[in-house]
């Protein structure tokens, strides 16, 4: 037997560990299942599918019902399954041995666990102590890198904070650089990178159906860019990768734009609420553009109310441990319901570390 790759055995795979609990705000899904008359309607569409038959290579119909979405040309859309796999992808056609990708840390994990694993160099950029960018600092490193990638996360995760539409502008100065902007949550903020992207040739936008459209467990996202970076998305990825099932799903789903604006509302508010509960409580956090909020614990007892949070049944994100986040957990807007819980649970367990 071969060995796994040596410089794949130095780390872990990404996971986010998972307990038990009655209350989970620890992943960013949208709370809310998808209407039952999408449901009943993907089942009767589902009946009259040619499931024998590969699938539209290409998802025409699903493409032009996203270009419509975002008043684009359907070539401009790259489709995946999820927008990690639009990730992976666009490491496939970019990166690999001998290229470079930038990421500003703290960000979202995956930019850097696909890189090594397509034997892409990662450049850090750190963030400052308020998760803020420099300009200046980030053009100097990117000059005196070259990286071919640059990946922006907007709003980033896990901060919950918007990337700087002037920096991401200097980034996207040098056309050898292909600059993405990661719009996972893009729905929850008021600033999109779409407008940007719309004259300049090296700006792609990712964005994705799990999050505020209620679909993480169907695996879909996309990527809007130049015609030509998007057919290179489409010659690397696998044949007939974006099955009948979710091409249908994805297109009904797109018919129900008022379903997804409810859902959206309903996240805000509870992002409101638990924010003014956070300040209630004194604690440090960070103004949203997601549906989750970074907020740092007491001085040294990030996991001690992590776990008080546990044993009361709710579930966060521990960051506390990770690079740069001393103390911090990350809270996923819940339901109503959820909310109240997460709530009521962390200042229980402030009273009792603070005691
Ligand atoms: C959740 C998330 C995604 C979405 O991944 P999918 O593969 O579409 O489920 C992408 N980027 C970021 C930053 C995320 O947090």
């Amino acid at each position: 037997m071969p060995k796994v790759r040596p410089d794949l055995a130095l780390f872990g795979a990404y996971h986010s560990p998972q307990v038990q609990v009655e209350v989970r705000l620890n992943t960013n899904e949208s709370p809310f299942s998808p209407a039952a008359d999408f449901t009943e309607e993907l089942f009767r569409s589902l009946s009259s599918a040619d499931l024998n038959r590969y699938p539209d290579r290409m998802a025409k119909e699903l493409r032009k019902s996203l270009a419509e979405l975002h008043s684009v040309a359907p070539e401009q859309i790259f489709i995946g399954n999820g927008s990690n796999e639009v990730i992976s992808t666009l490491f496939l056609a970019y990166g690999g041995p001998g290229r470079k990708a930038m990421t500003f840390e703290p960000t979202y994990a995956m930019y850097s666990q696909i890189a090594r694993i397509t034997s892409t160099e990662v450049i850090e950029v750190e963030r400052d102590r308020e998760f803020a960018l420099g300009l200046d600092e980030v053009v100097s490193v990117q000059e005196a890198t070259r990286p071919e990638v640059v990946f922006f996360c907007s709003p980033n995760n896990p901060t919950g904070l918007d990337e700087d539409p002037e920096i991401i502008s200097a980034v996207a100065q040098d056309e050898n650089t292909l600059v993405v902007i990661d719009e996972a949550y893009g729905q929850f903020a008021s600033f999109s990178a779409l407008k940007l992207a719309q004259n300049r040739s090296n700006i792609v936008v990712s964005k994705t159906f799990s999050k505020v459209w209620s679909l993480a467990g169907l695996r879909l996202g996309y990527l809007i860019g130049p015609e030509d970076i998007v057919a290179n998305l489409w010659d690397v990825c696998l044949p007939y990768h974006i099955d009948t099932i979710k091409q249908l799903a994805g297109r009904l789903s797109l018919e129900r734009v008022n379903d997804m604006e409810g859902t959206l509302d309903r996240i805000l508010a509870g992002r409101d609420e638990i924010e003014g509960a956070l300040k209630r409580l004194d604690l440090k956090y960070w103004p949203s553009s997601a549906n989750f909020i970074l907020f740092r614990g007491p001085d040294g007892l990030g996991d001690r109310l992590w776990q008080a949070l546990v044993d009361r049944s709710v579930l966060v994100r521990n960051c506390s441990g990770w690079p740069r986040l001393k103390d911090c957990l990350r809270v996923t807007v819940g339901t109503e319901e959820e909310n109240a819980r997460f709530i009521t649970a962390l200042s229980e367990s402030l009273a009792e570390l603070r005691s």
